[in-house]
């Protein structure tokens, strides 16, 4: 890029926190003060977490009272430089209380918390999101799905993304020209929880930060139009006792083991609640549509792209390789959603599946319809008496008064005014 460079520049790292509307929003101070910063953090208020996806805050339970503070999570430092002396430096933190204790209402807190309520079980969460968007700039050809045209004419974007990925440390796995038109899609490696919910916000937020510099953008809204191809976030899961791999059972009802499978049939049980923090967009409901290759039903089925949870396929390299690679793939998500919130939500689930004892559905039991709407998802949180334990019932009643609120805000927008909208956000 053709900036200036001025040699007097005093190195600023910004702090965020990807936060209710799946945006990653904070300060930037001094690096000088990092030491000092990293104890202290950056100042913040209550209502700065219903910040709509739009903007506007348009409705808050706090008003103007309140301090709080972002505080950096020294392991989730980023630093990335880009040709032109321009660097990507920031961190990922938490939301917390001035006096350092932990806010309940902090989306990445949520998560550590369920990862917490797992671990009772002696289990953790290995997880991957494999994310699909829209680069803008990219010519839309005929024939150009899946094609080595496509992947050869998104240029150097595809290069930078995966460099800046490890750059940041990282491990990428695949990228992809995708079937929709400009569509691609970037997956990292699997991580451990709190760190592959990290991952899926860096990943975002690099895509963007190499789109933008080649004056182009990376969206992930789920539709970009009502009628077109959905961009999916699908979250690869599976659960580890220690280093031992124990989702997988070739015995088991499609392949899980016995002692996992509460935690997925607790994921299909609570689906319809889920969806408000996972598909949480108004577009995110013309993505989840018939013959979409997304989901439409609260359903778990073997290699089926229609499902809600897809038992992935294994491909075998060594002996010990299936029970490590199986996987159970959420595909109820979008990137309209805050990855914390998302991986946490389902989490919480699988617990409760976990501590009642919750049977996986028979494989020829019909399937509940997912919500149609978010209006109908939001209505099922709030029948979910359980998730108010998640997190608390003033967290959960503030989520259903902040998404409400984005709904009510669009009142009057057609589903194609809808769809650009978020596509101008996400
Ligand atoms: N684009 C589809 C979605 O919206 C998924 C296609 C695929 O299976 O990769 O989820
Ligand atoms: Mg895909």
């Amino acid at each position: 890029m053709d900036s200036p460079v001025f040699m007097q520049a005093d190195p600023l790292i910004f702090v965020g926190v990807c936060d209710w509307a799946g945006i990653v929003r904070g300060k930037a101070f001094p690096e000088a003060d990092s030491d000092v910063r990293l104890k202290k953090g950056v100042g913040l208020t209550h209502s700065n977490i219903m910040m709509s996806c739009f903007g506007p805050i348009y409705t808050t339970p706090f008003g103007t009272l309140g301090d709080l503070i972002i505080r950096p999570d020294p392991q989730m430092r980023i630093e990335v430089p880009f040709e032109g002396g321009t660097v990507e430096r920031f961190y990922l933190g938490d939301i917390a209380n001035t006096d350092g204790s932990a806010w309940e209402f902090c989306p990445r807190t949520f998560l550590a918390r369920a990862l917490e309520a797992l671990a009772k079980f002696d289990l953790r969460v290995v997880a991957s999101f494999e994310q699909e968007f829209m680069l803008t700039g990219v010519e839309d050809r005929p024939g150009a799905t899946y094609a080595l045209d496509s992947f050869r004419r998104q240029g150097p974007f595809g290069e930078a993304l995966m460099g800046a990925m490890r750059t940041a440390g990282f491990k990428p796995d695949s990228f992809l020209p995708e079937y929709g038109p400009r569509q691609f899609e970037a997956t990292i490696a699997a991580e451990e929880g709190l760190r592959a919910a990290d991952a899926a916000v860096v990943l975002r937020e690099m895509a963007r930060a190499v789109a933008w510099r080649m004056d182009q953008r990376a969206i992930f809204s789920p539709m970009l139009e009502p009628d077109g191809i959905g961009n999916g976030t699908h979250i690869h899961m599976s659960l580890w006792d220690g280093s031992t791999p124990v989702t997988s059972d070739p015995d088991g009802t499609y392949g899980i083991s016995e002692r996992t499978a509460p935690f997925f049939a607790g994921v299909l049980a609570h689906l319809p609640a889920l969806c408000a923090f996972t598909a949480p967009s108004m577009a995110s409901y013309y993505r989840l549509m018939p013959n979409r290759w997304a989901p439409v039903h609260a359903d778990l089925n073997t290699q089926d792209r229609g499902a809600a949870l897809r038992v992935a396929p294994v491909f075998t390299a060594s002996p010990e390789e299936p029970a490590r690679q199986f996987n159970v793939e959420y595909r109820v998500a979008d990137g309209s959603n805050c990855p914390y919130l998302a991986l946490g939500a389902i989490i919480w689930a699988g617990v409760d599946g976990l501590a009642r004892g919750l049977a996986l559905p028979e494989p020829d039991a019909k399937a509940p319809l997912l919500p149609r709407s978010l209006e109908a998802a939001l209505d099922a949180l709030e029948a979910d008496e359980l998730a108010g334990s998640w997190w608390s019932p003033e967290a959960k009643s503030a989520y259903l008064t902040f998404k409400r609120a984005e709904i009510e805000a669009l009142t009057d927008a057609t589903p194609e005014e809808i769809c650009e909208r978020y596509a101008e956000v996400y």
